[in-house]
Order: structure tokens, then sequence, then C-alpha cells
């Protein structure tokens, strides 16, 4: 049984207060949290008063929105992975849509990314998915194969397992429109086929494959619930902490 992972990508928002206050509203809604994985991905800016302000709620973890491959040196305006680790960060997002279309990202530059986060024992939260017009073009598996053997070339199969992938189809980020659960669950058992291809059977069942894509409290139980999603990568919904609550819940079955 995989367990589910649900995460709130704030994107470039939230200041420290705001992210504090966001914090004590979404702990004292949630309550105890045992049998879902919770990630809250702050701006590099927010991730030490987001840790202060979890506490003791140890079993929500902080994650970051990107990373540079390099562990240090002359790089301006880039946080290594090692810095990350100093900040008590778990988990780090690499090839977001957004990185790839506004700055440039290549599936090649994923997968140094990658290999320099497992090595600082981070796991990694790889985002796949198509284009609208890929999608209409009937290009979908062929698009998700190539990101998946470019951005995972070279891990073993511990490091794999270790690996999140989020599948955000790139016409339902930030759009309001999202996958139905047919459309997810039809990309997510082609991910995890791929993956037992470039690895094995064994490996595959214990991916955890997130949906992300205008994901809300309305339609999260829905799409959660089919057998290859294993939780959600949230965005828009993430930065209210009542909507942020409902979705985790709804990963809890609740
Ligand atoms: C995202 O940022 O990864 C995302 C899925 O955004 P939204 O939920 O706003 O579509």
């Amino acid at each position: 049984m995989r367990k589910k992972i649900v995460a709130a990508n704030w994107k470039m928002n939230m200041t420290q207060g705001e992210a504090a206050r966001f914090v004590d509203a979404f702990l004292l809604d949630i309550g105890e949290i045992n049998n879902v994985d919770v990630v809250i991905i702050p701006p590099f800016t927010a991730i030490a008063r987001v840790t202060e302000a979890l506490g003791r709620a140890h079993n929500i973890k902080v994650g970051a929105q990107n990373m540079y491959w390099e562990k240090s040196g002359a790089f301006t305006g880039e946080i290594s992975a090692p810095l990350l680790r100093d900040l008590f960060v778990h988990y780090v997002v690499l090839g977001h849509s957004e990185r790839r279309t506004l700055f440039g990202e290549t599936d090649e530059m994923v997968n140094r990314k990658m290999h320099a986060a497992h090595e600082a024992k981070l796991r990694p939260i790889v985002c796949i998915g198509e284009s609208l017009e890929q999608r209409d073009k009937g290009n979908v598996e062929k698009i998700l194969s190539t990101q998946l053997h470019g951005s995972l070339a070279g891990l073993k199969p511990k490091e794999l397992q270790e690996t999140v992938i989020a599948y955000e189809p790139v016409w339902a980020i930030g759009t309001g429109r999202n996958a139905t659960p047919a459309q997810a669950q039809e990309a997510h058992a082609f991910v995890r086929h791929t993956l037992a291809e470039m690895a094995d059977k064994t490996t595959a069942e214990r991916v955890r494959i997130q949906y992300g894509g205008s994901v809300k409290p309305d339609n999260a139980r829905e799409l959660m619930s089919q057998p290859d999603i294993d939780g959600a990568l949230v965005g828009g919904a993430s930065l209210d902490p009542r909507s942020f609550a409902q979705i985790v819940k709804a990963a809890r079955n609740e």
C-alpha cells in the first residue's frame, strides 16, 4: 500500500507572516495527521518561518520549489541541496512546468538536479505533463515517456522509490480546468507502466504518483480514489488553510 502524499506548492506567494498564520490555522483545522504525508512548499524566503511555526508537528514536512545541482560556489541567485538540508527541508520540487516554460529547464537539467537531490537525501517531487496541443495531437504517452526517461536517467531503483512523480497536465495548472479522474488515471497507469519498464515492477509499485492541476476540495476525493493516484500537488487551493485541510482530509478518506 502506498501512503498518500499531499503537497502545497505556494509558488511565489506568502510573506513570512502570512506563512506563519497559514500554518497556525491549518494545524487547528487538520488535527492528527498519521496516514498521509503532508508537505508544505513555501518560497525560499518563508521556509524557516514555516518550520518554526510547525514546531512539534514533525509529521508535516517542508519542501522547496527548486534548487541548483552544484553544492556550493559562484552561482549567484541559486540555492543548493545542502543549503536546503540546512533549513531542514525534506522535499524539493523539480521540473515544474512553470520552470520548464518560463525559465527554460530541460529534462537534462532536471536530471542533474535529481541526482544532486538524492545525493543530499532530499526527496524530489519531479513534475511531468503534456501541453494541450500535445494532448490534442495524441502525443500524451510520447511526451510522458520522454520526460520520464530524460529526468530519471541513471537513478537506482532505491532512489526511484524515494522519488515522487507529479503528473501535471500543463493545460490544467492554474486554469480551473482539471483532468477528469479517468484521464488522470490513464496517464498515471502509463507512468507506472513506464517505470516498470525502466526499473522493475516492484519499484514501479512503490513510487508515489501525485496528480496536479486545479485540485480543489470538491474534486480531490474522486481524483485520489483512482488506483494509481497517490496524492495531489496543489497550487492555488493550497493558499487557503481551510481548502488545503479539506484536500488532506479527502486523502485521508474523511
Ligand atoms: C501547481 O502549481 O503545481 C498546480 C497544480 O497549480 P494549481 O493547483 O493552481 O493548478
